[in-house]
């Protein structure tokens, strides 16, 4: 569902940049195998988490190349060059961003060099709450960082020229590559949700925040070598099998010697519960179940808290399909396909303006009106963020003929912004922050809305609700973020819009 961008960044100024990146990361070490093209297939499988750069850095271990453009994966990359890229490690990115930060500088993976000569290249899915505080830190280093990803290339190229001398230590010893101990070390300093992997010419590694907001898998290849990646759907295309998450707060450091495991914190896990309702992609698995199999149980809980009278259940494609589904099953309502989707268009999600955003949503569902006419419907979608797009929606299908438009939702209102790495909107915007349910069921002139309850939604993830964070649904943040960014800038720059 929509989820709209903020304002630009104020250059040089990563704090108020409204970088909110949710991206895609893999990495590969794999000596004898053609590692551009797993990164390029990697980056495919994860294309729905950024769709506005892509880049691949490899090291045949003397040298690092990095290629990153603007745009798809298959429009940035072609066999020719794939082809230039030789070597037997690589780091790769998709990303989406905010307007003003799509820019080829932004995109990663993001490369430095140390200033005694060795390269180091790294791509981040995440969004930190201190960079400020790195920033200062760093001093005029940091002053021209203009995103939160080139920040921590900075620490971590300072860091790995250092280590393991003079830096910032946990009391874990220090026997490693420069780069693993330069990660933990930065790690240590990294405040909000990081899922990163980075590589110098000889090194691959891979932390996650103490927290585990965002996904970060690690599998293992056929002829040997190992691939870490956002999600398992990027292990399976490239025919990894599933090892393990990186655990929240750990370092996983691959080369020659093979596979090992630091920890820069303890573990105090809160995963995304926004990753289950929308994000990922249906057929990743975490260790408890598919997203495919928790979005089935949304819809049939759903069906349990808000039943209601009706000839048919359709999904808001895509999210909302596996929904559908189980709401049908459960209600014992048919379900069909109401809605076509032209899959050439982006997710509305990541659209960078307001007016591309809503001309995406034109473009990109059309209804079947031999399907819907005449039908009292039940419609399954996984949020309403502003409110345009589900009213957008309910409007289109009364064009179509529907009867009624009985419109369900598989989560909560969304109440809060998130910081730690969806680019939603400002608490201004949310539809859900201020409306009540008969409110919004009002704005979007639908017969009846319901959502699910944050405690069924919960369970449908089959994890602890202390093990995940919610705070877009209930406010709670796991990581506290700092005050200026919780009430400041972007309503600010809000107001200066309208
Ligand atoms: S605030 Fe919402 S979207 Fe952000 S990490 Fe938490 S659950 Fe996910």
């Amino acid at each position: 569902m929509p989820v709209d961008v903020d304002e630009p960044a104020a250059p040089g100024d990563p704090a108020r940049s409204g970088v909110r990146d949710e991206c895609g990361v893999f990495a590969v070490f794999a000596p004898g195998e053609d590692v551009a093209k797993l990164c390029y297939y990697g980056l495919y499988a994860l294309q729905h988490r950024g769709q506005e750069s892509a880049g691949i850095a490899v090291s045949d271990g003397r040298n690092i190349l990095v290629t990153k453009e603007m745009g798809l994966v298959n429009q940035v990359f072609d066999e020719a060059r794939l082809a230039s890229l030789e070597g037997h490690i690589g780091v790769a990115h998709v990303r989406y961003s905010t307007t003003g930060s799509s820019t080829w500088d932004n995109a990663q993976p993001a490369f430095k060099v140390t200033p005694s000569g060795s390269g180091l290249a790294l791509a981040h899915n995440g969004n930190l709450v201190n960079t400020t505080d790195l920033a200062r830190r760093l001093g005029p280093e940091g002053e021209k960082c203009a995103t939160d990803s080139a920040l921590m290339a900075t620490l971590l190229a300072r860091d790995a020229d250092v280590a393991p001398m003079d830096t910032p230590r946990t009391d874990t010893p220090l026997t490693d590559t420069p780069l693993a101990d330069a990660m933990v070390s930065t790690c240590t300093q990294l405040q909000g949700a990081f899922s990163l992997v980075a590589m110098d010419e000889t090194t691959v590694v891979a932390a996650r925040d103490t927290h585990g907001v965002r996904p970060l898998v690690i599998g293992r290849l056929p002829r040997g070598g190992y691939v870490i990646a956002s999600e398992t759907a990027a292990l399976d295309i490239v025919g990894a099998h599933l090892l393990r998450d990186v655990d929240p707060g750990e370092v996983v450091i691959i080369d020659e010697r093979g596979l090992r495991s630091r920890r820069f914190a303890d573990a105090t896990p809160h995963g995304c519960l926004f990753e289950y309702v929308y994000v990922a992609r249906p057929d990743h698995r975490t260790a408890e179940t598919t997203v495919y199999a928790a979005r089935r149980r949304m819809g049939m809980a759903l069906a349990g808290e808000a039943p209601i009278d009706a000839d048919l259940v359709i999904p808001v494609p895509d999210s909302g399909t596996a929904g559908a589904s189980g709401y049908a099953e459960a209600a014992g309502i048919p379900y069909a396909e109401g809605l076509t989707k032209n899959r050439y268009v982006g997710r509305t999600f990541i659209q960078p303006t307001q007016s591309l955003r809503e001309l995406g949503i034109r473009l990109k569902l059309n209804p079947l009106r031999d399907v819907i006419e005449g039908q009292r419907l039940v419609v399954v979608d996984d949020s309403i963020v502003r409110g345009n797009t589900s009213r957008q929606l309910v409007a289109m299908l009364r064009d179509a003929g529907a009867a009624q438009v009985h419109l369900r939702i598989t989560a909560p209102p969304i109440t809060d912004p998130c910081f730690y790495g969806i680019d939603m909107a400002t608490r201004a915007e949310l539809i859900g922050s201020d409306l009540s349910v008969e409110q919004i069921c009002d704005f979007v002139g639908a017969d009846t809305l319901a959502y699910l309850s944050l405690d069924a939604l919960v369970a449908t993830t089959k994890r602890p609700k202390s093990q995940l964070c919610r705070a877009c649904f209930d406010g709670e943040y796991p990581i506290p973020v700092p005050g200026e960014q919780l009430t400041g800038g972007k309503d600010v720059l809000l107001r200066m819009r309208a």
